[in-house]
């Protein structure tokens, strides 16, 4: 067995090497750390029992350019820079009364004034005997390396600066571009209702089709702007994902015919309709995968598959797997990586062939990421193509069948129908662009509406104080007084409070809509606005108050049980009935708004409990629809799905508004007879 504690020969040979003969050897092994500390490449340091130090090896020395005297003690520390100072102390009484390790970078001053950053790494020290000495301490300088991390810290700052300043400017160019294209498309759309001849028929419908190709592209590049910016948020709610698919497929199937192809869906049976995420970002992905496949096919056909697949081959989670199959053109191996990039086209001579302009793929790319899922396609040249994406997870809480398909905030409308109106609704236009007053007046009255325009919202308040409208389209971006601010004031006003206000706006940003109901608006219409989603609105908002109640009823399936009501009459009488109906009524306003104001502050409890209130007074007088859409909410309370509420609200406050207006004219037609 070796002896470990006696040194081998080879160790007592270097040794001897520092040893100078016939030395005492405390001073030797003092004189020994001296030459090492002063020669080595790093800056040293000692402290004692007391905090304070005891040594600073020549490196030091030279570097600030101070004395042994000067630095010893607490005088090293008036080189530290005056900002690192505090922060240093800390960590270094922390660390000694813990007789931790610890590592702080500081900036040191030089000799000549300049200030160097240092990382200092100090450890405790012990004798033999484990009694604790005090620090030992050596400091590199690391200033080219934090002067290289400055800059790239500026350098990223900079360019997300530059990034965010490209974004906005992108997003005001496609907001100032839209609202003109709105005037082009409403007045084209205008231009059709009137006697044409063959030729100007033609030239109407090309500069429809440029007018709506501009519109794709404006709109594309803010929907990108959005992506890249952070801006877009997206839905977490359930949707029935294999209506809206059936519902794209509605919307493909005119181009489809046009061109003389198949298109069906094919829906794999072990795929559950409901799931969760963000229906109108779904809708794009798949509609943009439809477009391209019906103008890259010019014979056959194309189909959508939905299926259910695992996440990838590692993870078994189930997802969704979306599927859009052509018997097209096909793309070429070597072309398709790049596909997924913006303004990137399989063949540069597609634009002109067939349009677009290389974005649809890159939006939907980035929205299919956004949400966790993937992206791909598989093609053969002259064969055809396949792409596909998948969606997450399946919905958790009960089904609620969306119904809607516009991105307004109502989300339930009434089709436009006929171009004739079946009823004149009084309504007042606030804008200060003349030309979308002309605009928007002139889809209106074409079709029998009466409008008053007002060009700000001073005059919209005097005007509703003068005259009964049944809705006000209020234009939101106003010099002097914006559309929000005109709203607040109007609700605020006895004769303002339940008179519908729709926003007009361009402002397609996530949380616009929220900002709108806020405000007190009952919906929003986005620029560009087409006569049929015009009408629509104003169908949905005005039918029951006009005097078509019992028409309105079943039209807008708007549930009242009859017989509850003719129960209650016979019990309490007419007038009595009547009282209790307004005293309904009354709350209900109440009730509403306070559900709407929660939402907005995020309060589920206050909108459950408000929801409960309005479900059991809708019970009590038969307003059926409206006790079933209180109680479909109040699951969703429940579920603390706060999403699906904020999705679902405005369908909910529809149906408040159309109860209320039904009851009303119901009162009035008894007051009447
Ligand atoms: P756009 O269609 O507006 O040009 P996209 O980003 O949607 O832009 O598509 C990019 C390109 O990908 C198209 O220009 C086309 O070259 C190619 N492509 C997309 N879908 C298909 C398809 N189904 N068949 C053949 N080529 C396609």
């Amino acid at each position: 067995m070796t002896d470990k504690s006696k040194p081998d020969k080879e160790q007592t040979k270097q040794h001897n090497l520092l040893e100078p003969a016939g030395h005492n050897s405390l001073d030797e092994t003092e004189d020994r750390f001296r030459i090492m500390a002063d020669h080595a490449p790093v800056m040293i340091w000692m402290a004692g029992l007391d905090k304070l130090c005891t040594f600073f090896n020549l490196v030091w020395l030279n570097f600030t350019g101070r004395t042994l005297d000067q630095e010893i003690g607490n005088g090293w520390a008036e080189a530290v820079h005056p900002h690192d100072y505090d922060r240093c102390l800390e960590t270094y009484v922390s660390a000694f009364d813990a007789r931790k390790s610890f590592t702080m970078e500081y900036r040191l001053r030089r000799s000549d004034g300049e200030y160097r950053w240092f990382i200092d790494n100090g450890i405790p020290h012990y004798n033999a005997q484990g009694e604790f000495l005090g620090y030992l301490g050596s400091c590199i300088d690391i200033n080219d390396r934090k002067y290289a991390e400055q800059l790239m810290i500026e350098g990223r700052r900079e360019a997300e600066h530059a990034n965010q300043i490209k974004s906005q400017f992108l997003a005001m160019m496609s907001h100032e571009i839209r609202t003109p294209l709105n005037a082009i498309l409403g007045i084209l759309e205008l231009l059709t209702q009137t006697s044409l001849d063959n030729r100007q028929l033609e030239y109407l419908n090309v500069a429809t089709l440029a007018s709506n190709n501009l519109l794709v592209i404006v709109n594309d590049i803010l929907d990108l702007t959005k992506v890249e910016s952070g801006m877009l948020e997206l839905e977490h709610i359930n949707f029935d994902v294999i209506e809206l698919t059936h519902l794209c497929v509605r919307l493909m199937m005119g181009s489809a015919k046009v061109k003389g192809l198949k298109l069906g869906v094919f829906i794999e049976p072990e795929v559950s309709s409901l799931i969760c995420g963000d229906p109108l970002r779904f809708k794009q992905v798949l509609l943009n995968l439809l477009n391209n496949a019906i103008k890259f096919t010019l014979k056959g056909s194309v189909t959508v598959v939905l299926s259910k697949t695992t996440k990838s081959a590692t993870d078994d989670e189930c997802v969704l797997l979306v599927e859009v199959i052509d018997t097209g053109i096909g793309i070429s191996p070597e072309l398709q990586s790049g596909l997924f990039e913006v303004f990137v086209q399989a063949d540069p001579s597609d634009t002109r062939k067939y349009g677009g302009s290389g974005l649809g793929l890159a939006i939907s790319k980035r929205l299919v990421t956004l949400w966790g899922g993937t992206i791909g396609l598989d093609s053969s040249l002259n064969e055809g193509s396949r792409f596909w994406f998948s969606v997450g997870s399946e919905a958790t809480s009960f089904k609620i069948t969306i119904t809607h398909d516009s991105k307004d905030a109502s989300k339930e409308t009434v089709p436009a129908g006929d171009l004739k109106a079946s009823f004149v609704a009084n309504i007042l236009l606030v804008d200060d662009s003349v030309i979308n007053q002309a605009v928007l007046s002139s889809m209106l009255t074409t079709v029998g509406h009466q409008v008053d325009l007002v060009g700000c919202g001073a005059d919209a308040i005097k005007a509703i104080s003068d005259k009964e409208y049944d809705l006000i389209l209020m234009d939101v971006s106003m010099p002097d007084m914006s559309g929000l601010e005109a709203t607040t004031i109007i609700r605020q006003l006895a004769v303002g409070s339940d008179i519908p206000i729709i926003a007009v706006t361009a402002h397609a940003l996530a949380g616009y809509q929220d900002k709108c109901l806020a405000a007190g608006m009952n919906g929003y219409l986005t620029k560009p606005i087409s006569q049929k989603d015009l009408l629509s609105v104003v169908n949905t908002w005005c039918a029951v108050n006009l005097g078509a109640a019992v028409e309105a009823n079943t039209h807008l399936d708007l549930k009242m049980d009859d017989r509850i009501l003719s129960e209650l009459t016979k019990q309490f009488g007419q007038q009595r009935i009547n009282e209790l109906l307004l005293l309904f009524l009354t709350d209900l306003s109440a009730q509403s708004k306070a559900v709407k104001s929660a939402v907005i502050q995020h309060n589920i409890l206050d909108i459950e409990r408000e929801l409960h209130t309005i479900k059991s007074s809708a019970t009590i007088f038969g307003a059926i629809a409206l006790q079933e859409k209180a109680m479909a909410l109040e699951i969703y309370c429940k579920n603390k799905d706060l999403s699906s509420l904020q999705y679902l609200v405005d369908d909910f406050l529809i149906c408040v508004e159309r109860t209320s207006k039904f009851i009303k004219s119901i009162c009035k037609e008894q007051q009447q007879t």
